[in-house]
């Protein structure tokens, strides 16, 4: 997962970080960094065609990020019911996204969208000794 500028920036990260040990998610390892453009570039490929694509490496790189990895059973689906739609305005009431995002763009958090992707991103942040 990551706590994205907007969360950061807004304070919001020791709420998040409460809100999702409760919720039964263990941090396995925990960052607070800045991603550069290549970086975004790179995390975000999936998306380079899309019309928002500028827009969101623009964000994603204006201030630091907080990196977390978590473990728990089905992480991946619990952990995206955990933060809600994409788009706050939709997003469930008591989720994170509908709590702490402001936009479409700007919603908080970013969650892996399988367990393919959430080793992937795991080790986009994190060097194995920083693991635990
Ligand atoms: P997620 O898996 O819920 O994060 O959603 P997606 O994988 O579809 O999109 C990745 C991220 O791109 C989202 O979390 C938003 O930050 C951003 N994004 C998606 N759609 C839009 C959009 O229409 N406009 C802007 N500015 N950003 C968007």
């Amino acid at each position: 997962m990551m706590i994205k500028p907007d969360a950061v920036e807004n304070g919001h990260i020791g709420n998040i970080l409460e809100k999702v040990t409760t919720a039964g998610f263990k941090i396995k390892a925990l960052k607070m960094t800045q991603l550069t453009q290549r970086d975004a570039e790179l995390f975000y490929a999936v998306h380079k065609e899309r019309p928002f694509f500028g827009e969101l490496v623009a964000f994603m790189t204006r201030g630091p990020i907080l990196a977390a990895y978590l473990e728990k059973e089905n992480a991946v689906s619990d952990f995206r019911t955990l933060i809600g739609a994409t788009n706050p305005a939709e997003a469930a009431e008591g989720t994170l996204r509908k709590l702490y995002a402001t936009s479409m763009g700007e919603n908080a958090l970013h969650g892996s969208d399988s367990d393919e992707n959430a080793a992937i991103e795991a080790a986009f942040h994190f060097a194995e000794r920083e693991c635990f």
